[in-house]
């Protein structure tokens, strides 16, 4: 099956042509690329226009557990070459994936586009920061260290080394497909670990094109194997399976409870990365034309797909209607479009079941008195069956409506006004989520004691969605825990082990 997007300023280029001329896409286990067991394939839509144009092998529990017996026979292995491998050898194979995604990027980003319906130039700035994010965990394995104790007993040694946890089951969302993948294989693939990927069910692609480019970089058989197919039965599989060390997921909070109670059964590790519904905070002395256009990009950007989207808005009163009314003319001024198509801003949504969902929210806000400002609905220009919606904002909304305590991953905003910091910081904390907050003020002693009283994993002032390797990301309360990025996500991929030595 052959697609041409009926929209579309470039053509596929041929790579992409012949990735999808070879279908169903395979599954990855023990280096070969086989079909799932039960032989089953699903299909995989554009969200653009809503049209099938990939077959996808679906795995199962069966396939999960010949993955994590390759993986344990791997990891359990002290003469396998993975477990032998020199950190300094272990950088350059990281390296080398890194350049060949670098030198793949056109091809990842138009693949990403048509899997997850993004704009194209979203695609292309995600294959980049998913190569500084390798480059990155790429400089790691040579510089993890142990440290020697000062213990008090006498005649004896202690010092303790970092070892890698052993097989990983990393389960990601659709909203950034290859920027998940990374997060997770560039600390797991550093610190030695042997990793099995379930990516979304409506983001199979990116991540088969991926694990050719593992395979062509020369890592060994199996280190990384990628097992698609659906949550309950495939990521739940690799969630239960007793062989399995650790478990990285990020999705909604609600899968995240599941998978903490499913991982019990032999206490794996977890890692957690879930949702949010993040406030972005606007006081009166703040560079108003500054703030309103990124707080628009903060919650607009990625259709609103993304676990950190500021989707809360408090403007302080005295310059609510300014701010607002920039924050709504910009939002009428996206470019709502297929990502294929050169100048769209902002892509349709994942699916017709995200589709269907963000909708809901909006008849919800409707419903419970929220005033729309501006959305809503479709935009106007689009194709008619592409899962598009307008940036939408709702305005007159109170703590107990939906669109504002739950997570929508869409393209739309509850604005509110404020009078005090003290406030708007209880205001900003009422949420059983605690990912990421936006603050703006030219007041620097402001802007730190607001930082300090906000429960969340990361805090911007005077900007918002600023993402680096070095930098680490997670949530507080049901936002998750664990930290990815940064040195911290060595620890959730290593065990420390003490070791005593008697002199
Ligand atoms: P989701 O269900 O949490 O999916 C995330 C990943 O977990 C997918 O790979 C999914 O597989 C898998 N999964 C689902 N159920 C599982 C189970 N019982 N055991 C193991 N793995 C399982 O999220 P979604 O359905 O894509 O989206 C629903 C909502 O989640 C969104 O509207 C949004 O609010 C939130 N979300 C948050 C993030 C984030 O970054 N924090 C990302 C995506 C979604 P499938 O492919 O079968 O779904
Ligand atoms: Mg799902």
């Amino acid at each position: 099956m052959l697609y041409t997007p009926p929209y579309t300023s470039e053509p596929l280029r041929s790579e992409v042509l012949s990735f999808l001329a070879d279908q169903p896409k395979r599954l990855f286990i023990g280096g070969q690329w086989v079909e799932g067991a039960a032989g089953r394939v699903f299909e995989k839509d554009d969200p653009a226009t809503g049209i099938v144009f990939a077959r996808v092998c679906e795995g199962d529990a069966e396939d999960v557990q010949r993955a994590v017996d390759i993986a344990r026979t791997i990891f359990d292995d002290p003469r396998h070459p993975w477990r032998r491998m020199t950190p300094h050898d272990r950088e350059r194979l990281i390296h080398r994936l890194a350049d060949l995604i670098e030198a793949d990027r056109e091809t990842l980003a138009q693949l990403i586009t048509l899997e997850n319906g993004k704009p194209l130039t979203a695609s292309k700035g995600e294959v980049e920061s998913s190569v500084r994010m390798f480059r990155y965990y790429a400089g790691w394995p040579t510089k993890i260290e142990g440290d020697v104790k000062p213990v008090s007993i006498p005649d004896r040694l202690n010092y303790t080394v970092r070892e890698p946890v052993g097989v990983v089951g990393a389960i990601i969302p659709w909203n950034f497909p290859l920027s998940m993948i990374a997060w997770k294989l560039a600390p797991a693939l550093a610190t030695g670990n042997v990793v099995i990927l379930k990516p979304a069910e409506q983001t199979p692609l990116s991540a088969v094109r991926v694990c050719e480019l593992i395979q062509q970089a020369g890592f060994p058989d199996g280190v990384v194997q990628l097992i698609n197919g659906f949550g309950e039965t495939a990521g739940a599989a690799l969630v239960a399976h007793p062989g399995v060390d650790k478990i990285a997921f990020t999705g909604s909070t609600e899968v995240g409870k599941v998978i903490m109670r499913a991982a019990a059964g032999n206490l794996k590790r977890l890692s957690l990365e879930l949702g949010g519904k993040s406030p972005h905070i606007i006081f009166d002395d703040a560079d108003l034309p500054k703030a309103a256009l990124t707080a628009a990009y903060g919650i607009f950007s990625n259709a609103g797909q993304s676990c950190n989207a500021g989707s809360r808005l408090f403007v302080h009163r005295k310059v609510y209607d300014e701010v607002l009314s920039r924050v709504a003319e910009r939002a009428t001024s996206i470019k709502v479009g297929p990502g294929m198509v050169q100048g769209s801003e902002m892509g349709p949504l994942i699916s017709r079941e995200q589709f269907a969902r963000v909708q809901r929210y909006i008849a919800a806000g409707l419903a419970q008195g929220a005033r729309l400002r501006t959305g809503g609905g479709r935009p106007p220009d689009v194709p008619a069956d592409g899962y598009f919606i307008a940036p939408t904002i709702f305005e007159d909304v109170h703590s107990e409506m939906s669109i504002v305590r739950e997570e929508i991953f869409g393209p739309v905003l509850a604005a509110t006004p404020f009078e005090t910091l003290e406030e708007v910081a209880a205001r900003a904390n009422d949420t059983p989520y605690g990912l990421a907050a936006g603050i703006w003020t030219r007041d620097i002693g402001r802007a730190h004691k607001l930082a300090a009283l906000l429960r969340a994993g990361t805090v911007w002032i005077n900007c918002y969605s600023q993402f680096d390797p070095a930098s680490p990301f997670g949530g507080y309360k049901q936002s998750g825990f664990g930290r990815e990025m940064g040195h911290e996500a060595l620890e959730l991929y290593t065990n420390v082990k003490s070791v005593w030595v008697g002199l």
